[in-house]
């Protein structure tokens, strides 16, 4: 399957991305072919250097590919320039991080409110509130970072995410610094969001992290090694990946 079909979000050919430094050449992406549906919550794993963070780069626009084409929603943005993708990534992207990456001196509210006032949306503090409502955290509007737990930092973070109504959220392994409860929570929100729609994709190297997103992709030496529904897909999701020709 050459052609990205009409229908993915993310259609990713022959992606390739080769780092200089100094005089060597790191190959960290080899060659990657890939459809993501509208919908679809996705773990990316795999072990350390594989490409992950790279290819997590490339998906939220941070950065561009070396070879290859990335159409996402029909638009291939694999040659933008750093403001062409700066606006995409303001329209399309909403991002998690580990570390949470709030501004400690900035009220929940202020925090979420943030990117809306890079990107002039209006009704941002209704659209703020609503977002924190969504991750059950209203009541904490006016708490600062260091008056929250780390479930409801990353809670305050996903509202960020979600408050710019982002085709995509991207979560690098955003239950890597809280403990497995904490975890749970955090994916049970994924897991609400992905039930109201929300196309997510989470990288993870916790196998129960991953076992809880439906579909799983593992990446190895820059190469997917494996793409496979975990035991959470539903029969549709599934239906989905084998029509597509991605489970293995
Ligand atoms: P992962 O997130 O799976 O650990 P990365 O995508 O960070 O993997 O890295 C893949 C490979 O690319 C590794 O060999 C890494 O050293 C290299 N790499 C990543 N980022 C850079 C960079 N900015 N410059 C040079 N090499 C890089
Ligand atoms: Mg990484």
């Amino acid at each position: 399957m050459d052609q990205p079909q009409s229908n993915s979000l993310i259609a990713l050919r022959d992606l390739e991305k080769i780092y200089r430094v100094g005089t060597e050449l790191v190959h960290a992406l080899r060659g990657v072919t890939l459809d993501i549906f509208s919908n679809e919550f996705v773990a990316i794993m795999g072990p350390s250097g594989s490409g992950k963070s790279t290819l997590m780069n490339i998906l939220g626009c941070l950065d561009i590919p070396t070879r290859g084409s990335y159409e996402l929603n029909g638009t291939d943005v694999s040659k933008l320039s750093q403001s062409g993708l700066a606006k995409i990534r303001g329209r399309q992207i909403g991002f998690v991080f580990q570390n949470f990456e709030l501004l400690p001196r900035t009220t929940a509210l202020k925090n979420v409110q943030l990117p809306l006032m890079y990107a002039m949306v209006p009704k941002r503090r209704q659209r703020a509130m609503a977002a924190l409502e969504r991750v059950g955290l209203a009541d904490r509007a006016t708490h600062r970072p260091n008056q929250l737990s780390g479930g409801q930092k990353q809670r305050v973070a996903i509202a960020r995410a979600l408050a710019q109504e982002p085709d995509i959220i991207l979560a690098d392994e955003p239950t890597g610094n809280l403990d497995s409860a904490t975890g749970n929570e955090i994916m049970s929100i994924f897991e609400d969001l992905h039930a109201a729609g929300q196309t997510i994709i989470i990288v993870t190297h916790e196998p129960d992290i991953a076992q809880q997103c439906h579909r799983i992709i593992t990446l190895r030496d820059g190469l997917i090694a494996s793409d496979v529904p975990s035991g959470r897909a539903s029969v549709s999701t599934r239906m989905e990946l084998e029509t597509a020709g991605a489970t293995s």
